[in-house]
C-alpha cells in the first residue's frame, strides 16, 4: 500500500509514527513543510523536516518533541556570552551538526531534496521524506501593534512572541515561484491513500498547499484523501494554531478547519456535489476545489458537517502509539483502504 502524507513538525511526526505502526509494510512518502526554515549564524535550519527525520529515526528529544535527545547547548551558551542571538531559537550542539552538513551541501549546490535524502541515510526514518519544494520559501507574519505594521519571520512570532501579538496576515514568501520537489506530485497522484495529519492547517499544511501544483494534485488524485482534525473541542491540542487560524479568518473548530480544506464532493460522500467554498487566506488558501473525501474529528466535535466530505468522529488525542495507530486505522477505514 502506498501512503502519502503532508506533514508539519511535532503533530505530523506523532501521527506518522501511528501510520508506521498501523501499516508496518506500507510504502510511505512524507511531503514536509519547509516554510518554517530559517537561516541563523549562516546555517540553514529546517525545523519541520528535522522533527520528522529525528522522530521517525529515533533521535528526537522525547521531552521537548523537537531537537535531539541527550542534547547539550554549549555553542548556544557561548554565542550568548558574545551577546549574539537570537536567544529564542533553541540550537543544540548535536542538532548543529545536522545544520552544518545541510548548509555545506546546499552551498555546494545540492538541492534540498537531495540533502534531506542524504541526512536520512543516517536516520533511516522508514519513510521517503521529501521537502515540499527545493526553493527557499519562508513564512512571515505581518503584525500590527503600537510599533506599527511590520513583518517578522514566523519563528520570531512563534517562539519569541509566543504568537501573542495578533497576526494581520501570514505569508509564505516565495511560494508562488516555487515548484514541488521531485517526486512530490507523483507521490500524490500514485498513492493508494493521501493523509492530511493533524498538523497546523495554516503554517504547516497551508504552506505546503501554497506551492503551486500541490493543491491541484490533491484535487486530481484518484486516491482517497482523508484529513484528521488538529482542533478538538474548539482548541488546538498543543501549540497556538488558533492564532494562525485567526490570521486567515478561520474559526478554531474542527468544522471550520474541515470546511477550510473543503470537501471534494466525489461520489460516495454523503453530500457529494454540495461543493465546498472556504475562506481565502494567506499561506494556503482554499480555492474552489475541496481537498477532503473524509474528515476525522474528535467525539467532542461529532456534529461537524463538511459539505462534500464524509465526517467520522472518534477520540483524537494522540496519547500513545497504540491510540495514534487506532486514529490512523479510523482514517484508513474512512478512506476504504
Ligand atoms: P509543528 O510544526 O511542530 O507545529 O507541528 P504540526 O504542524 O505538525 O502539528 C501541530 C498541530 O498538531 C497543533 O496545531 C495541534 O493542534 C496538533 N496536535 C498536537 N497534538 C495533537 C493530538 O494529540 N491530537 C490532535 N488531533 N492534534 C494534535
Ligand atoms: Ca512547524
Amino acid at each position: 500500500m502506498k501512503v502519502t502524507a503532508l506533514a508539519g513538525g511535532i503533530g505530523g511526526s506523532r501521527f506518522l509514527l501511528g501510520v508506521q505502526a498501523a501499516l508496518p509494510d506500507a510504502d510511505i512518502t512524507v511531503i514536509g513543510n519547509t516554510g518554517d526554515d530559517i537561516t541563523l549564524h549562516g546555517l540553514r535550519i529546517c525545523p519541520d523536516l528535522d522533527t520528522v527525520m529525528y522522530t521517525l529515526g529515533g533521535g528526537i528529544s522525547a521531552e521537548r518533541g523537537w531537537g535531539r535527545e541527550d542534547e547539550s547547548f554549549v555553542v548556544a551558551e557561548e554565542l550568548a556570552a558574545y551577546g549574539v542571538g537570537p536567544a529564542w531559537f533553541g540550537l543544540g550542539d548535536r542538532d548543529l551538526a545536522t545544520h552544518l552538513v545541510r548548509t555545506q551541501m546546499l552551498d555546494a549546490g545540492h538541492p534540498l531534496s537531495d540533502v534531506v535524502a542524504a541526512l536520512c541515510v543516517r536516520w533511516k526514518p522508514g519513510v521517503r521524506l521529501l521537502p515540499m519544494c527545493d526553493q527557499r520559501v519562508e513564512t512571515h507574519v505581518v503584525l500590527e501593534d503600537e510599533q506599527g505594521q511590520r513583518a517578522v519571520h514566523f519563528q520570531e512570532w512563534w517562539l519569541r512572541m509566543r504568537a501573542g501579538v495578533p497576526a494581520r496576515s501570514i505569508v509564505a514568501l516565495g511560494a508562488e515561484r516555487a515548484t514541488p520537489a521531485p517526486g512530490v506530485l507523483d507521490a500524490i497522484a500514485d498513492a493508494d491513500v493521501v493523509l492530511l495529519p493533524p498538523s497546523n492547517p495554516v503554517v504547516s499544511i497551508g504552506t505546503i498547499l501554497a506551492v503551486p501544483g500541490i493543491r491541484d494534485a490533491l484535487a486530481a488524485t484518484s486516491a482517497p484523501v482523508v484529513g484528521i482534525s488538529p482542533i478538538i473541542g474548539g482548541a488546538a491540542v498543543r501549540g497556538m494554531a488558533d492564532a494562525c487560524l485567526a490570521a486567515i479568518g478561520v474559526e478554531t473548530s474542527a468544522q471550520a478547519v474541515g470546511r477550510h480544506y473543503g470537501g471534494r464532493g466525489r461520489t460516495g460522500s454523503p453530500s457529494a456535489g454540495a461543493g465546498a467554498g472556504g475562506t481565502d487566506g494567506a499561506g494556503g488558501a482554499v480555492g474552489t476545489a475541496g481537498l477532503l473525501d473524509g474528515w476525522v474529528v474528535d467525539t467532542a466535535d461529532a456534529d461537524t458537517v463538511v459539505p462534500g466530505a464524509t465526517v467520522v468522529s472518534r477520540p483524537l488525542f494522540m496519547t500513545d502509539l497504540t491510540e495514534t495507530a487506532a486514529i490512523v486505522g479510523t482514517a484508513l477505514d474512512l478512506a476504504g483502504v
